[in-house]
């Protein structure tokens, strides 16, 4: 079937506007109610402009357009699945790794991921934005702090904020000597791309401080010709990008739809930064995969891409311990190996190349 290119004047945040919209049924209506209840509910016209309503599977429209199956929360979800609370030292910051912090200064984003990790914490209704105190305790917590080198913005999306209390953040920022790096997580760019204007881009760079900038994006659809202009007015005005993309059932757990993906990132000059599984957030099962699937499709990709395009693939363990690496890895021990006999374990490993064929490390003289 043709898309339909239906974009709305304004943003759709109330399941009855999806319907009208043709972007969900009338027969789900009173579950959708219920959903947006809980969870906020925001699709932007650029978005909605990029899915296909007569699609049943459309992997933007299952990021973004709510579904029953939230409704269903399984045993080991969490309001907080990877910990940020237990890591909050002061309002706003969560300090999980000795030489960085997240700086968490709006609850607010432009569309709202039915996948979302901080599902509990964003939209409207949740927390609100920081506070002048708090926005000052949060600085001064970073001031006395010489180990912290990164601050990572997020929230909410910090692209949300005007640019001029962004430029003046990132001034703040700046002026703290042993802040060298301010990194910028969003998705902005591909959800409202015109919010990215000249303004926006030159609050972004500052002296004393590097700014990165890391785009979520999940599909190689969301990388729009407005997209893609976004994103290149950062990086032609020196901002080095990276992505962050989240593996979903039914939106990019295939290896055509990852590799689209990786190549579309890396021909917009993002270099793929982390593929991660997803979390544990409550309603969110019916788009996480298996690791074991995570995994091969890793593999698959490896066969099929430059290094240039290869994400890590990552976990947030539970609790707050941070991320790990979750493979595959390509490397182990070999004591032996069919027709080469009993080999030291000290000495000789199996190396699996693209292609999925073992060899020993070193080989054999
Ligand atoms: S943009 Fe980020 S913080 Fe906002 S809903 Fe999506 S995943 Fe969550």
């Amino acid at each position: 079937m043709s898309r339909i290119n239906l974009k709305p004047a304004a943003t759709l945040r109330e399941p009855a506007e999806l319907v009208a919209h043709g972007l969900a049924a009338l027969a789900d209506l009173p579950d959708l109610e219920k959903v947006a209840a809980r969870y906020a509910v925001a699709v932007t016209p650029d978005i909605a402009a990029l899915i296909d309503p007569g699609d049943p599977e459309d992997p933007i429209a299952r990021q973004f357009i709510p579904s029953a199956e939230e409704l269903v929360a399984q045993p080991g979800e969490n309001a907080d699945p990877i910990g940020d609370h237990a890591h909050s030292p002061v309002a706003g910051i969560v300090h999980r790794y000795p030489d960085r912090v997240l700086f968490k200064l709006v609850h607010v984003c432009a569309v709202y991921c039915r996948f979302c990790f901080r599902r509990e914490m964003v939209g409207p209704g949740k927390a609100t934005a920081l506070s002048p105190d708090a926005y000052n305790g949060a600085l001064d917590y970073i001031r006395a702090r010489s180990e912290i080198w990164e601050v990572i913005l997020t929230g909410g999306d910090p692209l949300m904020l005007s640019p001029r209390r962004l430029g003046e953040i990132m001034a703040d920022l700046a002026a703290i000597d042993h802040v060298r790096i301010i990194r910028i997580h969003t998705r902005v760019p591909v959800a409202d791309p015109a919010r990215i204007s000249a303004e926006m881009v030159a609050a972004l760079r500052i002296e004393g401080a590097a700014t990165w900038v890391a785009l979520h994006a999940n599909h190689a659809r969301e990388l729009t010709g407005s997209a893609r202009g976004a994103c290149a007015a950062m990086i032609d005005a020196g901002i080095p990008m990276v992505s962050q993309s989240v593996l979903l059932r039914g939106v990019n757990d295939n290896v055509a739809a990852l590799e689209a993906l990786m190549r579309a990132f890396v021909e917009c000059r993002i270099k793929p930064y982390y593929l991660h599984h997803g979390d544990l957030a409550p309603g969110t099962a019916h788009l996480r995969t298996t690791l074991e699937h995570g995994q091969q499709l890793m593999r698959d990709l490896r066969g099929r891409v430059s290094g240039l395009c290869q994400p890590d693939y990552v976990l947030d363990i539970p609790g707050g311990y941070g991320k790990a690496p979750v493979g595959p890895s390509y490397l182990s021990q070999a004591s032996s190996l069919p027709g080469e006999g009993e080999l030291d374990p000290e000495t000789r490993y199996r190396v699996v190349d693209y292609c999925g064929d073992v060899h020993l490390y070193p080989p054999k003289p």
